[in-house]
């Protein structure tokens, strides 16, 4: 059985093509910016393999060029063995999913095995230092690159996504950090994709009763978010 926060239907972002998106509750991490606090506790949806997988199923016929299920949260590598328990379901079904993850857990046989599977991962590159990883989202820096480091040694797709907060790492020279992080670390991606940070989950942490600790932070300007991914994109060579 798993917990299940939510579901959405048809997205076409969290992955390629078409997309049903699962997600889990529960994660270890803590971010200070994190926009779904309501999926840090649990809910009262619990599913077997075998449910989700008929839910799944009803989608298949939009799941053309190369879309698929995506497991998000929370953290879907939370629940690796339920996601092992799936895959084959799925991939009777010609169906394949993606991995939504923020890479804080550890590289067990099970996460390896639900890595393996995958038909692409997209991975969160939180920041590219100890310190503000460990500050800004209370987890263990070393995780998520055991993972990225796994994922670039089987030859995944990998995706990267960083969420980009005013006054927190939206400088220039943070993206050089981050670039620095990835070709330093021979992390191997096909796109690496910055996000802004926006205000739209603040009403949760009001209904929660958590403390907002960005409750001042204005969202990031689009102008400002493609300025920064030029800078990126210019480190990391990539062209657009
Ligand atoms: S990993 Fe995602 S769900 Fe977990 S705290 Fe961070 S932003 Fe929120």
């Amino acid at each position: 059985m798993a917990n299940i926060h939510s579901f959405e239907s048809l997205a076409a972002l969290d992955g390629k093509g078409l997309r049903y998106a699962v997600f889990f509750t529960g994660c270890p991490l803590r971010c200070v910016y994190c926009h779904n606090p309501d999926t840090w506790h649990k809910s009262s949806t619990d599913m077997s393999a075998d449910e989700l997988f008929r839910k799944i199923k009803r989608y298949k016929p939009y799941f053309k060029n190369g879309g698929g299920v995506t497991f998000s949260g929370g953290e879907p590598l939370l629940n690796a063995e339920f996601i092992n328990e799936i895959s084959p379901m799925l991939k009777a079904e010609g169906i394949g999913y993606c991995l939504d993850t923020s890479g804080s857990v550890e590289l067990t046989d099970a996460v390896k095995t639900a890595l393996d599977n995958s038909d692409m991962i997209i991975l969160d590159i939180k920041f590219a230092d100890k310190e503000n990883y460990e500050k800004y989202t209370l987890g263990d820096f070393s995780m998520p690159l055991e993972i990225a480091k796994y994922c670039t040694a089987k030859g995944k797709t990998l995706w990267l996504r960083t969420v980009v907060v005013p006054g927190i790492n939206d400088s220039a020279d943070d993206m050089k950090k981050y670039a620095a992080y990835v070709k330093e670390n021979g992390i191997s991606f096909e796109k690496y994709e910055l996000l802004a940070f926006h205000t739209m989950g603040f009403f949760k942490y009001e209904q929660l009763g958590i403390e907002n600790k960005l409750k001042n932070t204005p969202a990031l300007s689009k102008h400002r978010l493609d300025e920064l991914q030029k800078i990126l994109d210019g480190e990391l060579n990539v062209t657009a």
